[in-house]
């Protein structure tokens, strides 16, 4: 029997125009470096969207389901593509501008994206790689930049406003199918080639209505959220389109990702939620230590992308900036757990901090399991440590191959019976709690034994000398493999390895046969596109001689 219920599609628009008509005064703001921010309302933004999709179909010609890209940083235009392109039945792809050129040439390539609507700054990077994307034939620049850079180019150049101006400030949006593709962004490649990973429009709806939840951000329209994470990264984390769900006002860093101008927006604007990677919040750490500043407004700072060191988190809470630790990936839109401790646990105590430093608890449309190296199912008892997999709706199933061909799923990336494997290693404790405890590919073995990489980062940058540290395994003729650790000091700190060994054992309960032997000073460590440490180069950095 089916039921008597509606079934009304849970599509982009309808977030859109949730939105723009029941919080149409909610505010996108948009730092522009100098002067005062640019603000635009969610009414406002409602109506520039109708108009660029106007603009996208009837002067561009994008129909059905093209792919249009976005080269573009965190801000209101990039919201409106965010909406307008989903919302007309195209497919929305974000651009990684971070990537190495000939990365994004291949995924511009491979996504087959006729359009790219591009911020003028990054002109410098977009120009010389024009030659090399064979299916784009337009490129709609928005924001300042030297238009000039495209002078020649092949394709057809427009300007953002001139475009949109004088269009329609509403548009029939048509009512799709929920389950086809609104959006798509390709992993980063930490861990391998980049793969086009799809959203439908159920997923992002659903997993917009999980980010709002009390358990996940719980933010409302009284807020304001300082949105670091980047629009070209899994859909900003989901911000943007939660917010149009309940109101929460934006602010776009756009360009501006750098220690100093982040804590002065912090001071001057006031948000009340930020939501970063690791390295950003290091950063910004060092930059408020060297020059004090007022950020106490940010009463939640979402942190995931990569594990938060504890000393961070204390660090921050210091300063009245409490952070909630997140997990997730590009395959899992991204949440897929979050750190609210349980009710029964009384706050600002030990017992506390050990369940916000766990990467959380699974939301209820997530489903977990662990798997040991033979395939079995292990228990969750806190302690059996294996591979994560997970299903739900907002999860992959596959990967994108290409226009008109198949979706793959390979088999190291998915189990036979649907499930995602995540690469991930950790534990779950009864109550449901997850702690990883290395990327499978980061795991040090030595000797038949495990050593977790994350655990040496985390106890090393608990000591006061030092700023960053990134532990890899090593090759070693007696154990297999060795840990080596690569150390970045903070300014005018010296140490030696012996005393930073000792700490490790004293202060971070580190087991003698888990110290590193091989220990070296580094300037920073490598990052990836997204702000997370960059093991492979260090790996190949050794392997080369060049961490002697
Ligand atoms: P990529 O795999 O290309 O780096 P993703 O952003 O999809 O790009 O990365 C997802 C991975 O990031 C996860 O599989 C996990 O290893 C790591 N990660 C994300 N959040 C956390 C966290 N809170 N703690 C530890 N690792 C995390």
């Amino acid at each position: 029997m089916l039921s008597t219920m509606q079934d009304v599609p849970l599509l982009i628009s309808r977030i859109l125009t949730h939105g723009q008509v029941i919080h149409g005064t909610s505010q996108v703001i948009t730092w522009t470096g100098e002067g005062e921010p640019e603000r635009r309302s969610y009414a406002e933004i409602g109506a520039r969207t109708a108009q660029l999709a106007h603009a996208l179909r009837e002067d561009l010609g994008v129909e059905g389901d093209e792919r249009v890209a976005t080269l573009m940083w965190n801000n209101a235009e990039h919201v409106e593509a965010y909406f307008a392109i989903p919302s007309m039945g195209a497919v929305l792809h974000t651009l990684n501008l971070r990537l190495p050129p000939e990365q994004l040439a291949w995924i511009v390539n491979h996504a087959s994206d006729r359009v790219i609507i591009a911020n003028g700054s990054l002109l410098p990077l977009l120009a010389p790689l024009l030659p090399h994307l064979k299916p784009v034939e337009h490129v709609v620049v928005a924001g300042p930049g030297d238009r000039s850079l495209l002078a020649g180019a092949s394709v057809q150049v427009h300007e953002y406003e001139d475009l949109i101006a004088g269009k329609p400030t509403t548009y029939d949006w048509p009512e799709l199918d929920e389950r086809s593709a609104a959006a798509m962004c390709y992993t980063s490649g930490t861990t391998g080639d980049p793969k086009g990973v799809v959203y439908s429009h159920r997923s992002i709806y659903l997993h917009s209505m999980q980010i709002n939840m009390a358990q996940s951000m719980g933010l409302t329209d009284k807020d304001l959220s300082l949105v670091v994470v980047p629009q070209f990264h899994v859909n900003a984390w989901g911000v943007p389109h939660a917010t149009f769900m309940t109101g929460i006002n934006m602010l776009m860093p756009d360009r501006f990702l750098q220690p100093g101008p982040l804590a002065e927006m912090i001071e001057t604007l006031k948000p009340t939620h930020a939501a970063a990677v690791p390295t950003i919040w290091q950063g910004l750490l060092a930059e408020l230590t060297a020059r004090p500043r007022d950020v106490s407004s940010l009463t939640q700072v979402t942190i995931g992308g990569a594990a938060c060191p504890p000393s961070l988190m204390q660090a921050f809470d210091n300063l009245g900036m409490r952070v909630c630790h997140a997990w997730g990936m590009t395959e899992t839109s991204p949440l897929g757990t979050i750190a609210r401790p349980p009710a029964h646990v009384e706050a600002d105590t030990d017992e506390e901090f050990a369940y916000r430093i766990t990467q959380g608890r699974f939301p209820a449309s997530v489903e977990a399991r662990l798997t040991g190296p033979a395939g079995e199912r292990l228990p969750w008892d806190g302690e059996s440590a294996g591979e994560l997999e997970v299903r739900g709706p907002w999860i992959a199933g596959s990967y994108y191959s290409g226009q008109g061909a198949e979706p793959v799923r390979p088999a190291d990336k998915f189990s036979e019976d649907g499930w995602l494997k995540t690469g991930d290693v950790g534990t779950i404790s009864p109550d449901g709690y997850l702690t990883l405890t290395d990327r499978a590919k980061d795991v040090i073995k030595s000797g038949g034994e495990w050593i977790s990489s994350v655990e040496l980062e985390n106890a090393l940058m608990a000591h006061p000398d030092v700023a960053e540290a990134a532990v890899v395994a090593v090759p070693d003729d007696k154990w297999g493999e060795r840990p080596l650790a690569t150390v970045v000091l903070k300014e005018g700190a010296s140490t030696d390895f012996a005393a930073l060994r000792a700490f490790l054992a004293e202060e971070g309960h580190i087991a003698k046969w888990q110290l590193p032997e091989r220990w070296t000073i580094i300037e920073s460590v490598p990052k990836t596109s997204v702000g997370k440490f960059d093991k492979k180069v260090l790996r190949r950095q050794y392997a080369e001689g060049a961490l002697d």
